[in-house]
């Protein structure tokens, strides 16, 4: 779908996925206004297909639009586009468990200049993958670095967005954490380096004490972290459950404190692509430590089983969050 200034959206088509053509000038391509989606397609015990709120995924991608000066796609038409798309691709959504078809909506500017100013042309598309189960041979945890060199968002920048330039800036990141031994970075604020936000392409989540006890925490949304939908669900989740859950702000030295006192039973990541990710140890550049006995939780996994029954149809979806699409 494409949008131009002073017409709005308009040409929908839907085409076989093919390369773009696209001008050396075109202004994404050197001022990155760019911004993405992503959700996933699961087969439903009917053999229909529902996608995981996609409404919420509709709305992100309007405040992700807003920061970064580009127009906002209609929630409706958002929706659409994706319900086209997996009636088309139906036969590529897997049946198997927690397979899905991933589909990515994206935007970006497509008018053709070198000023520096927002576009007033833009393109609107969204593909679609086979996404096989994340874990092949059970959930393994991961391992961490808490990176206090660099920052992915300061505050007043693009860090609630999901947009391109977030992600660029994460890859050297990510190389150093790869280099320290560890699978994933975690992000701390850049004011103060000091407080937990994000992983990668995940939130973390804290499970302090066990069994019905338990309290579960997450970060809370300061500006500078993406408001992740699987965080949000597994705020509900756990509520429903049963479990006392908390948004708050965490410190590396609460966190480290808190795995060698025994206080923090559990740590894992959450997001669209792995659902829930256990993290079985961190390391910074003062020392690192195992998160509980650095296997994967009783918690986590429950929270998990919660969340993939809801998605796969297994079980009764309370707060209305499965959309059936392609049908
Ligand atoms: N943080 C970042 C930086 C991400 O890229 C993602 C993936 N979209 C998340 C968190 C998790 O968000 P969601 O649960 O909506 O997938």
């Amino acid at each position: 779908i494409q949008w131009t200034e002073g017409r709005g959206w308009h040409d929908a088509q839907l085409q076989p996925y093919a390369p773009l053509q696209m001008d050396p000038a075109n202004m994404t391509l050197h001022y990155a206004q760019s911004i993405f989606e992503g959700l996933k397609a699961y087969r439903q015990p009917d053999d229909s297909v529902a996608v995981f709120r996609p409404d919420a995924n509709a709305r992100r991608f309007q405040r992700s639009a807003r920061r970064l000066a580009m127009p906002e796609l209609p929630v409706e038409t958002f929706i659409e586009a994706c319900d086209l798309l997996v009636r088309q691709d139906k036969e590529w959504v897997p049946s198997e468990g927690e397979a899905s078809l991933y589909l990515r909506p994206f935007m970006f500017a497509s008018e053709v200049g070198l000023g520096v100013r927002p576009a007033d042309q833009y393109t609107f598309m969204v593909i679609a993958s086979p996404a096989g189960s994340y874990f092949t041979g059970g959930v393994q945890p991961v391992s961490v670095w808490l990176s206090e060199e660099y920052v992915r968002a300061s505050p007043g920048g693009t860090g609630e967005a999901k947009c391109a330039g977030n992600y660029a800036a994460s890859l050297v990141a990510q190389a150093e954490a790869a280099a320290q031994g560890c699978d994933q970075v975690v992000w701390l604020d850049a004011v103060e380096r000091r407080y937990i936000e994000e992983m990668g392409g995940m939130n973390l989540y804290f499970v302090y004490g066990e069994g019905e006890n338990a309290r579960i925490v997450t970060p809370e949304l300061t500006g500078t972290l993406l408001p992740g939908i699987t965080r949000d669900s597994l705020l509900r989740i756990a509520a429903d459950m049963g479990y006392a859950t908390e948004e708050a702000r965490i410190t590396t030295d609460e966190w480290r404190q808190g795995n060698a006192d025994g206080s923090i039973t559990e740590v894992f990541a959450c997001g669209t692509a792995a659902v829930i990710t256990p993290v079985g140890e961190a390391k910074s550049a003062r020392g690192e430590w195992r998160v509980g006995d650095g296997g994967a939780g009783e918690i986590t996994m429950k929270l998990r089983e919660a969340l993939l029954a809801v998605q796969t149809g297994q079980a009764e979806d309370a707060h209305g969050w499965m959309h059936p699409l392609g049908s």
